[in-house]
């Protein structure tokens, strides 16, 4: 299995609230033509501080005015944009790391108690896959993890220890046992939404730890489905390579925030 990363939510402008308000408000924006909703929402929102409509509006493009707010560290602004997305094919392990950002990301992720692994895959980590003697012994040790979760969880509900349970609570008490011995490369899918400021920290964070190569590869994933959005908002960030696998890194003095 290889990682896939779909946006399945993105942002939207409610252009009929935002005239409402710009109405009462005795006012207009002048939009700039064909700019991604991410951008201009961050634009409108950093407008709303300052009230720089109609005759207070700049003559800076959308683009420009992103840049700016990113370039001063107005960073604030950048958590309206935000997007969801379904990531599969990715191990408990990167998932694991990838929890442990706390601000601005919201997970919902394959539960391995409401979940049978029987037939889960496993991610083969690049390191391991370019060595063919490497693959086996990582293959032989998967393979017996495998076959030690189902036969654990053949032996716990033949024990009829929690024979006296709820049907849900004895699969989640079988499962539980069971997983403790499924390996750290087992397959997951993890649907997360986070903001353009907190992708900005985890990709300045993350993307360029050359040794951790499930997470560049990630990393680069979103920098690329993040820059088809929003090509401005993370302009500052480049993708380059480096032994076959990407690394994504952030130019400049750009702050992040
Ligand atoms: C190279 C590397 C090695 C690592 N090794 C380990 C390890 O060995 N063990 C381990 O447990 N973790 C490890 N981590 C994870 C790391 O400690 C962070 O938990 C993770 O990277 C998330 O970063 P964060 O806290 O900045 O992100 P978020 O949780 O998203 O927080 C974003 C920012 O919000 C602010 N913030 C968040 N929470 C608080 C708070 N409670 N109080 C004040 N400010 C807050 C901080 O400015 C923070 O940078 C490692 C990370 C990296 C990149």
């Amino acid at each position: 299995v290889t990682a896939v990363l779909r946006i399945v939510a993105r942002p939207a402008l409610d252009l009929v609230a935002i005239s409402e308000f710009l109405e009462g408000e005795a006012t207009e924006w002048r939009r700039t033509p064909g700019m991604p909703p991410a951008e201009e929402l961050i634009e409108f929102a950093g407008r709303v501080c300052y009230l720089s409509f109609g005759s207070r509006q700049s003559p800076k493009d959308t683009a420009a005015y992103v840049r700016s707010l990113v370039d001063q560290g107005h960073h604030s602004v950048l958590e309206h944009a935000s997007w969801s997305f379904l990531l599969t094919g990715v191990s408990r392990a990167f998932t694991h790391q990838l929890v442990r950002h706390r601000i601005g990301f919201s997970y919902s992720q394959l539960s391995q108690q409401y979940h049978d692994e029987s037939d889960a895959e496993a991610v083969v980590p690049a390191a391991v896959r370019r060595h063919p003697a490497a693959v086996e012994t990582w293959k032989a040790a998967v393979d017996r993890s495998h076959v030690a979760y189902r036969e654990l969880l053949r032996l716990l509900a033949a024990g009829h220890d929690a024979d006296d349970l709820p049907e849900r609570e004895r699969l989640r008490l079988e499962r539980s046992a069971a997983r403790s011995v499924l390996p750290a490369a087992t397959e997951t899918k993890i649907l997360f939404t986070a903001n353009a400021r907190a992708l900005r920290h985890f990709l300045d964070e993350r993307g360029a730890i050359v040794g951790d190569e499930e997470m560049r590869v990630v990393s680069a994933l979103l920098l690329r489905a993040v820059s088809a959005e929003a090509p401005e908002l993370f302009s500052d960030f480049v993708l380059t390579e480096r032994g076959g696998l990407p690394l994504v890194e952030r130019r400049g003095d750009r702050a992040e925030s």
